[in-house]
């Protein structure tokens, strides 16, 4: 069953709820009670796509690889 989160604008809590997809729409209640609450957006992550830069590869043995020529 998928987890969706809420926020509460009452408290500003926010709250997970696993109920069916048909459901996702309905009022939630916070757990302090309140019901003027919205759905965030859902922060399942399916096969995560991590676009974090590589390091770029460093050329060794060239000129500056501890031959002197620089400086
Ligand atoms: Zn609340």
């Amino acid at each position: 069953m998928p987890r969706y989160e809420y926020r509460c604008r009452s408290c500003g809590d926010t709250f997970e709820l696993s109920r069916p997809m048909a459901e996702s729409s309905a009022p939630a209640t916070c757990p302090s009670g309140h019901d003027d609450t919205v759905k965030l957006l859902s922060t399942v992550a399916v096969g995560g796509s991590a676009s974090a830069p590589a390091p770029a590869p460093r050329a060794g043995g060239g000129c500056c690889g501890g031959g002197g020529c620089c400086g």
